[in-house]
């Protein structure tokens, strides 16, 4: 059994990244999902939240972990032991994006990275669309899990007395 790195911002989490997760884990055996705090980018969810919500979203996987990581994504893979990382494709703009990490990681350190086919009903399914969606209010329940929903909920209309 051999362990895998799925590191993002998971702002928020959603299905298409359980999705790889989940297969990741299939072929790997076990899969640490790495939750990046890059202070230069501006987040739906703060640093702490997104951890938690992949947390209590891939809840009750066996051989799926969650971590916070900042820094050096080739150096946390080290300290972790995990043999490589495992990265979703969407569409073209993907692949030229991750194929430009993927060689930079392997020279840095011999970082290997594996390229999985995000699943067709997932394939168009971007946090950063989600994230404009329930900006405005819209239904994001079909694209994300039970918890991120209601987190998204609480955020767009807070309940009574945190408002
Ligand atoms: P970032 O935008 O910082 O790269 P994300 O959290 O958006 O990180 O995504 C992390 C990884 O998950 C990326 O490899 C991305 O390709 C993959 N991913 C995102 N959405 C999907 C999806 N719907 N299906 C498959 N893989 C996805």
């Amino acid at each position: 059994m051999s362990k895998v790195l799925c590191p993002g911002s998971f702002d928020p989490i959603t299905v298409g990244h359980v999705d790889i997760i989940d297969r990741a884990r299939l072929i790997f055996g076990e899969v640490l999902v790495a939750v990046g705090r890059n202070s230069t980018k501006s987040y739906l969810f703060d640093f702490e939240t997104r951890v938690r919500l992949a947390e209590e979203s891939l809840a009750g996987r066996d051989g799926v972990e969650v971590a916070g990581f900042e820094g050096l994504l080739v150096e946390f893979a080290k300290e972790r032991g995990v043999i490589a990382v495992v990265k979703g494709l969407r569409f073209g703009a993907d692949f030229d994006y991750e194929l430009q990490m993927a060689h930079l990681n392997r020279s840095l350190t011999g970082l290997e990275t594996v390229l999985l086919p995000a699943a067709a009903q997932h394939a168009t399914l971007s946090s950063t669309m989600l994230r404009e969606v329930a900006r405005l209010g819209g239904d994001v329940s079909a694209y994300v899990t039970p918890v991120v929903n209601q987190a998204i909920k609480d955020l767009v209309a807070p309940p009574a007395g945190r408002r």
